[in-house]
């Protein structure tokens, strides 16, 4: 039987996320990878864990493990309604709804709101997860331009005036790929926009609390309360295995995600949900946070110190306060595929900077580093050898 026959149009169009392919190749042993985006396993709490678990069975009993409401488990809610207000976010726990990660969100909006031919406004580059978790509701993307503070309000203004965007999709804070950080001020901007224009903003903020040095900065959300889906996640301030995410929408949005959410898997696993609840509720992310970020500060230092003493001139590269990334760009005719097969025959792997983008052709020149994943002196090594493989190929 030819399966391939029996695929959906809307399944053809998907393809292999490249960045997958890519973490295949660097799994081989020996190999210093910067390709990863994914948590230290070393961050992981694992005594709390052991603590937390014990306790749900405690406190829950076999409810812990018994279907639940779509909307999420409600001490998980209340908790996270205080987490939210902290960050400027004012929700009720009603208001407050979880999914399996906020890539679970990512598929749900798609689902809610894209019908074929849509057009959706995206940063170039942007999270390719997103991408793939839009692409299958078959969208048309918009690209939105970008500089070293993040999007450029003139262009989103320039983008929704000319009308017809379903929903504008950024990452404000210590994006993924560029680790860049929109300003306090261009927030402000952007949220007067998207207002003045009667928009939707999804905004997604997996990174803001892995903040290494500087203040934190106001979500976009707390500008624009009735314009923005927020969505947060405790995949890197937790463990992302236990797939919580969460998200404060407008409460039409907020309603169809759930309808949807019923038939996608109709609820999150409500063994996680009270383990993140009892998580945030005790207090252990407060006392968690700094070792995480006293584990990635580090990392994130030697990086950047590599790229001063080994990266040629002529490279350029983000500085961000926080995050997982350091985003790298070359002069325009850096061949970054050549420098992406030198450095793997050296075992040294990062993700060319290309695939994050949804314009074929742009981006050719630049790169993204993930520096969460190895440690200090393999950071060093790593970025000694990119260096070396840049020069090679400038
Ligand atoms: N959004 C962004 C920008 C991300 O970088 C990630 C994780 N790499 C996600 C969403 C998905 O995270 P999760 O589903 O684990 O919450």
């Amino acid at each position: 039987m030819r399966f391939e026959n029996l695929l959906a149009a809307r399944t053809l169009k998907m393809h292999d996320n490249a960045i997958r392919e890519i973490l295949k190749v660097v799994s081989r042993p020996g190999m210093i990878s910067l390709a990863g985006g994914i948590p230290a396993p070393e961050s992981f709490p694992m005594g709390i864990m052991d603590e937390l678990s014990a306790r749900v069975i405690r406190k829950y009993g076999s409810g812990a493990f018994q279907y639940d409401l779509t909307e999420g488990f409600m001490p998980l809610r209340e908790a996270l309604s205080g987490h939210l207000a902290k960050k400027g976010i004012p929700a009720s726990p009603e208001e407050i709804i979880i999914a399996s990660g906020s890539q679970g969100f990512l598929d749900a909006v798609g689902k809610v709101l894209i019908t074929p031919g849509d057009r959706v406004a995206v940063e170039a580059p942007t999270y390719l997860g997103a991408l793939s978790a839009f692409t299958p509701y078959e969208p048309e993307y918009v690209r939105l331009d970008t500089d070293e503070d993040g999007v450029v309000p003139a262009d989103l203004e320039r983008v929704l005036a000319c009308g017809g965007v379903k929903f504008v999709y950024l990452v404000p804070t210590f994006q993924n790929p560029t680790g860049r950080t929109i300003p306090l001020a261009r927030r402000r901007e952007i949220a007067g926009i998207i207002q003045r224009h009667d928009a939707l903003l999804v905004e997604d903020d997996p990174y803001s609390d892995l903040r290494y040095r500087g203040e934190p900065l106001p979500p976009i959300k707390s500008f624009a309360p009735e314009h923005v889906m927020y969505v947060g996640t405790l995949s890197k301030v937790l463990a992302p295995g236990l797939r919580i995410g969460f998200a404060a929408a407008p409460r039409v949005i907020r309603e169809w995600l759930v309808r949807v959410k019923q038939g996608t898997d109709l609820h999150t696993g409500t063994f996680s949900q009270a383990l993140a609840a009892e998580y945030l509720s005790g207090g252990y992310l407060e006392r968690h946070l700094p070792e995480i970020l006293s584990i990635y500060r580090p990392r994130q230092e030697a990086m950047t110190a590599a790229l001063a003493d080994y990266f040629p001139r002529g490279m350029r590269w983000s500085r961000p306060e926080g995050g997982m990334f350091i985003w790298a760009e070359g002069p325009e005719d850096l061949d970054m595929e050549k420098v992406y097969k030198g450095a793997v025959g050296r075992n040294t792997a990062f993700v060319p900077g290309k695939y994050f983008y949804v314009d074929k052709g742009e981006g050719e020149a630049t790169m993204r580093l993930n520096y969460t994943m190895a440690g200090e002196a393999e950071i060093r090594s790593a970025v000694r050898i990119l260096g070396e493989e840049i020069a090679k190929a400038m």
